[in-house]
């Protein structure tokens, strides 16, 4: 999978990184934003008495009105978790705003190379801290880059000397941002994927491909969750393959995982996309069927028996499963339907095997 730091090549994907990232990024924006508020408010504070009179309105509106106020919007939208397209916007702009009040405030006293730092700042503080998305920060990077280029050329008293050297901080402190913007946003996309593989890792049983136990507390668990409130029944089915030791000592263990491999494919061929299939261990297996009721569940049940009768394994030939239901009940906790569908798999087995057994 591409893990380009513009977007994953396949959008759910991207989706669930997005959403994933949202929690951490906001309350990353929201401590940030109130964070350079406040230093925005020292700097108007310890400043006031060395920049000249006539700049000072212009340097308060900026430091002291619109920065911090924009910021404190952006706070108050990121903690809150609202308007997140608002919030984003304002995000890109503010350290436009603060930038283009910097390159006003210099472009009026001599002393601009000194406050020129505060440009460089801005930059670094786009791609690293600011909580943007890496292509939100590189848009508000470059604009800043071009206008702060543009203006100093254009409006600031400057000398060659002065030019040369602005333009060469504005180019490193871009490109620094750029590469830890980059690299930042890379590593989260890798520690999401690999976190995601982990997920999936946890829930999969390795040799068949189906899912593991902890997919069955989760499921289940959730079903009976849905069931206090929507009354939505659902059936269990554990399918157990009959004198399975049998292969393994006739065959060896290979033939034996090649036996359940082949199981697996009947009982998947079988299901539906909303069955939930689950190996539980050995050559036990679960089927959490939603939305059936008694016929439905033993006409399924069946269907696969009969299917598992009439396959020709690979070297060992004929196998035969015993089955046991239920459906789930009001009284119903995760340990009760399970030793139900026991019991009924149980009875299965005492009554000859290769047969189905429900019990309510
Ligand atoms: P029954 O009809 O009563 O179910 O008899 P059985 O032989 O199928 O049941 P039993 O529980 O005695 O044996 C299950 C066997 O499954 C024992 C174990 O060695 C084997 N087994 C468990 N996991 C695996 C596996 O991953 N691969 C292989 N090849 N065998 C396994
Ligand atoms: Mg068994
Ligand atoms: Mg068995």
């Amino acid at each position: 999978m591409s893990t380009n730091s513009f977007a994953f090549k396949d959008s759910q994907t991207q989706e669930r990184f997005n959403e994933w990232r949202r929690p951490s990024r906001l309350k990353q924006i929201s401590a940030i934003s109130i964070l350079t508020a406040s230093l925005y408010l020292i700097f108007a504070y310890v400043t006031k008495s060395f920049i000249p009179a006539d700049i000072l309105p212009l340097a308060t509106l900026v430091h002291v009105y619109l920065v911090p106020s924009i910021l404190i919007v952006i706070a108050l939208l990121a903690y809150f978790k609202i308007r997140y397209l608002l919030m984003t916007f304002l995000l890109i702009i503010a350290p436009i705003v603060a930038a283009t009040g910097n390159m006003l405030i210099v472009s009026e006293f001599e002393g601009y190379t000194t406050y020129q730092t505060e440009l460089y700042l801005i930059i670094f503080w786009v791609f690293t801290v600011s909580g943007l998305k890496f292509i939100h920060a590189l848009l508000s990077g470059l604009l800043i880059y071009i206008s702060a280029t543009i203006s100093a050329y254009l409006i600031y008293p400057m000398n060659t000397e002065a030019f040369v050297l602005h333009s060469f901080w504005m180019i490193a402190a871009l490109s620094f941002g750029i590469l830890s913007g980059y690299l930042l946003e890379s590593s989260q996309k890798t520690i999401f994927l690999k976190k995601e593989e982990l997920e999936k890792i946890a829930i999969t049983d390795r040799l068949t491909g189906l899912y593991n136990r902890v997919m069955f507390d989760k499921v289940v668990k959730d079903e009976l969750e849905k069931f206090k409130r929507y009354k939505r029944t659902f059936g269990l089915m554990i399918l157990d393959i009959d004198f399975f030791k049998d292969v393994n000592d006739s065959y060896g263990h290979l033939v034996g995982d090649d036996v359940l491999l082949e199981f697996t494919k009947i009982i998947k061929r079988y299901t539906r996309s909303s069955d939930t299939v689950i190996r539980w261990g050995g050559e036990e297996f679960i089927i959490i069927s939603l939305e059936v009721d008694k016929d439905g569940l033993i006409t399924l049940a069946e269907h696969i028996r009969k299917k598992v009768e009439e396959h020709n394994f690979k070297t060992v030939g004929k196998k035969t499963v015993s089955i046991g239901l239920t459906l789930n009940k009001e009284s119903d906790d995760i340990n009760s339907i399970l030793q139900r569908t026991d019991q009924a798999l149980y009875i299965s087995k005492n009554s000859g095997r290769n047969s189905t057994n429900f019990l309510y």
